[in-house]
């Protein structure tokens, strides 16, 4: 994975009374890199209301800040919990990606100084259950790829080494997962890697790591002490899925340590394509796949699309069974969306 150097950073004053800050202006003052003072990072003017067609190159900029509210979303899913942790958004620019619903053309990579205050948070959520949870770190952003900027996973990963009644989780589809290798993690951190074909990683998810790379990210974090699951998101049913999908099921078949395999948790969910997607996608990669099938696919709430039924079950069915016969009995499937 090729390091990210932002074209400009954004930033928030008070990102100079944190030590991180201090470290991170110096760091870009010192490659030459523009720095822009602004007041907030929700409100930069002057890339507000630029056209989708601009998109791309507002993902190579960078926003530092600080995170103002941080109240912890009880969830069902991959964790207990969903943290507001250190970063939002992203530098790659997956065509589906859900931030673009939530941020529009806005979810570029903004990075939060007030880390300590995060986990404060969390620590006084653990002391009020009494009891473990699992807490999800950066639904809002890939902490892996946050990671190469600030180091917060390896820290975050630490800190929770060092609490108990409490496992961190984070899904990631980067495969810069050297330095947390030798994190102190005391079986307290546990990584899904998201995967899907190679085909798909090429036409859908520019700026990420390929499938062969996430494996073997896997791998170095399982015999690294960590507990490893499969994030199989999003599914796409795009013509041919269903051999790309078996192939993929291969290589993990062929590629994953059987230690690995044996101890693996399974999440499936079915692509949801946004409006805002498809009309930034339209203006800001012409050239790209239109992921928005109407003929498959109905509305889900507002401005959302999700697979019909006729389509999802049957899909569902034939990803059950790549699991059944490329993977272990062990494995188990923790949910399907
Ligand atoms: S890697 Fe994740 S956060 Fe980044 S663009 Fe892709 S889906 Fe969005």
């Amino acid at each position: 994975m090729r390091p990210f150097i932002p074209l400009r950073v954004y930033y928030e004053e008070v990102v100079k009374e944190y030590e991180q800050g201090k470290q991170l202006l110096a760091r870009y003052e010192k490659m030459n890199i523009p720095l822009i003072s602004i007041q907030s990072h929700h409100r930069i003017q002057e890339l507000r209301h630029l056209p989708n067609k601009e998109f791309t190159k507002m993902k190579k900029y960078l926003i530092l800040g600080t995170r103002k509210t941080i109240k912890l979303t009880p969830n069902n899913k991959s964790g207990d919990f969903i943290v507001p942790f250190t970063s939002s958004g992203c530098t790659a620019s997956c065509l589906y990606c859900y931030l673009v619903c939530h941020f529009n053309t806005n979810s570029y990579l903004r990075i939060y100084m007030n880390r300590d205050e995060i986990l404060n948070n969390v620590k006084k959520m653990i002391i009020k259950l009494g009891e473990h949870r699992i807490y999800e770190l950066g639904s809002n952003s890939d902490m892996v790829l946050e990671n190469t900027i600030t180091g917060n996973l390896r820290w975050a990963i630490e800190a929770f080494g060092k609490l108990e009644n409490a496992t961190a989780t984070f899904a990631t589809k980067f495969d810069a997962v050297d330095d947390l290798l030798t994190a102190d993690h005391n079986g307290h951190t546990q990584m899904r890697i998201s995967i899907n074909p190679q085909e798909i990683i090429e036409k859908v998810e520019f700026g990420t790591s390929s499938l062969k790379e996430r494996i073997i990210a896997a791998n170095k974090m399982f015999e690294a002490g960590y507990r490893i699951g499969l994030n199989i998101a999003p599914i796409i049913l795009v013509e041919g899925w269903e051999v790309m999908y078996e192939n993929m099921f291969k290589e993990v078949k062929e590629s994953l340590l059987p230690k690995l395999k044996e101890q693996l948790f399974i999440e499936i969910i079915f692509m949801t394509y946004g409006l805002p997607n498809f009309y930034i996608n339209t203006e800001s990669m012409p050239k790209a796949v239109n992921l928005l099938d109407k003929c498959k696919m109905r509305t889900k709430g507002l401005g959302k699309y999700t697979y019909r039924n006729e389509y999802r079950n049957p899909a569902e069915e034939i990803i059950r069974r790549y699991i059944e016969k490329y993977l272990p009995e062990e494995a188990t499937i923790s949910y399907i969306v």
